[in-house]
């Protein structure tokens, strides 16, 4: 029998089938692309591409179990931008995302290995360092992101400034697990934010206020003289008609997160890791420049006075340095005076002392800062080469207590005066500060003045423009009196 002849409509029937299977199969893979890119956002941040707070919190988890298995510690550094809804204003959308990808490209590259950079809200990110050994490694990283920040963005036309505020948190001091630590270190954020901005802090539990305040400068000592933070700012030194001899060359250091610290905290701690030998040369061979720029104005030879660490005199290669810096900027040896501490003499004397009569050889000279404090026993004064004594301040200061009762220092100052005198030194009083000290302290013949009464340490320049007018009046002291139609 014949076959039945088959309509054409039956014929589509089969067709019409598979089609919609294959738009089902189709549907089916592009829902499941959809899901996988819904579960990538989830913990995505879909304009930058870095983990969001979801993720985040995975990775510190399983960081926090690894770090105890291997007695390591785990960081969360909580990044906020200062300002940033007032610079977002200023901006076009488009301007914004770029900018976003700009500063995220910045901490990216500081970024190691196995670290997670984190976008956790529109101007917050964090970092995730996993495996820490050195405390002082959080700390590194949160000011070179501070340092990367800081640089002026290009968007568009414009130029865009930023800063941010940083918290850190450790476990397991500060947490053992994800949300202990992002919250810690979220608080300590605030803390940041609300001293100014601009600047790094750690969770109060990590480290007591000291040990912290010393590790971030230690931190940050290292680099200061490679990022110009430090300045030598001049004290000038007169005798009693207030004309200027000398100048001694102070250290600054003027943190962006710090602010000013002081020569005492940053000077111990710099001789303790040893900065202190870069710091001292780059001190010297500075302090030197602008003296020979002095030197070069004065018909009078100038006298430099520069602080020398017991640590440097330790290192027969100072002698090299200064004997060559000396050479570098012309400045005759004998212009120069290295401050010491009567404790110096103490520390490693016998290298301290070759070392001195080495530098004497040259024709450096010496004084002794803050005389009658230190080392008790005076035979160093016949051994070494001394030229100057520096009386203390705290004897100038005590020269007129205001207190009743207080014994006055004044036969101290007295006794340092004759004894320096007699073995043919300059006396220097330190830190005068009234016309009363000063008057009494020129009737015991004492040489030099050195204090906020003549001048408190100040820029080269500024110091260079008292002594322009010093030499301009005395040059026209000199000149022959005009005669008397002239002068009115
Ligand atoms: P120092 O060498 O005895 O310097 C004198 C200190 O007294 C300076 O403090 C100066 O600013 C301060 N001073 C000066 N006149 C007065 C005054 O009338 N009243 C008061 N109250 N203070 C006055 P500064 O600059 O803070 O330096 C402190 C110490 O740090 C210096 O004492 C010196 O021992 C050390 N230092 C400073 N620069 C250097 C450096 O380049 N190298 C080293 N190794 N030490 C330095
Ligand atoms: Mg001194
Ligand atoms: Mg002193």
């Amino acid at each position: 029998m014949a076959p039945h002849p088959t309509h054409p409509e039956d014929k589509e029937e089969p067709m019409k089938a598979l089609d919609l299977l294959d738009e089902l199969t189709k549907a089916r893979a592009e829902l499941s692309q959809v899901k996988a890119q819904l579960e990538v956002l989830r913990d995505q941040d879909p304009l930058t591409g870095l983990p969001n707070r979801i993720r985040l919190s995975d990775r510190t988890s399983q960081a926090i179990l690894r770090a105890r298995r291997q007695g390591n510690m785990v960081s969360v550094l909580f990044i906020e931008l200062d300002r940033f809804k007032s610079v977002n204003q200023t901006l076009e959308f488009t301007e914004t995302d770029e900018l976003c990808l700009q500063l995220t490209r910045r901490m990216s590259v500081l970024l190691a290995a196995g670290d997670t950079l984190a976008r956790v809200g529109t101007d917050q990110f964090a970092v995730l360092l996993p495996d820490i050994q050195d405390p002082q490694e959080p700390l590194r990283m949160a000011q070179a992101i501070l340092d990367a920040l800081r640089i002026p963005y290009r968007v568009g036309q414009r130029e865009v400034r930023l800063t941010a505020s940083i918290g850190i948190s450790t476990s397991p001091q500060d947490g053992d697990d994800a949300p202990t630590l992002q919250k810690e270190a979220e608080h300590a954020t605030d803390r940041a934010k609300a001293s100014g901005g601009n600047s790094i802090q750690c969770t109060t539990l990590t480290l007591s206020e000291a040990s912290f305040e010393r590790q971030q400068m230690e931190s940050f000592l290292g680099q200061a003289i490679l990022k110009n933070e430090m300045q030598v700012f001049y004290q000038p030194q007169t005798i009693a008609d207030g004309s200027i001899f000398g100048m001694e060359a102070l250290l600054r250091w003027e943190h962006p997160v710090l602010g000013t610290v002081p020569p005492s905290k940053f000077v111990p701690l710099a001789e303790e890791n040893q900065f202190i030998h870069a710091m001292g040369e780059w001190t010297l061979a500075t302090a030197c420049r602008q003296a020979a720029i002095w030197q070069a104005m004065s018909p009078r030879p100038v006298k430099l006075a520069v602080n020398v660490s017991p640590i440097q005199l330790t290192q027969p290669r100072w002698v090299d340095f200064v004997a060559r810096t000396l050479r570098e900027c012309r400045l005759s040896p004998s212009c120069l005076e290295l401050e010491i501490t009567e404790s110096t003499l103490l520390k490693n004397a016998k290298t301290s002392q070759t070392i001195l009569h080495d530098l004497r050889a040259l024709g450096v000279h010496f004084g002794i800062d803050d005389f009658g404090t230190g080392y008790s026993s005076l035979s160093y004064l016949h051994q070494l080469p001394i030229d100057t004594l520096k009386i203390d301040q705290t004897f100038v200061r005590g020269m007129f207590p205001s207190q009743p009762g207080v014994i006055s220092s004044i036969s101290i100052v007295q006794t340092i005066i004759h004894l320096g005198r007699d073995m043919g030194m300059r006396v220097v009083a330190e830190g005068v500060e009234t016309l009363q000290q000063k008057n009494a302290l020129v009737d015991m013949g004492c040489y030099g003045f050195q204090g906020y009464l003549m001048g408190r340490p100040m820029e080269g320049a500024e110091l260079g423009l008292r002594l322009e007018s010093q030499i301009n009046s005395a040059f026209n002291a000199l000149l022959p009196s005009p005669p008397l139609d002239q002068a009115n």
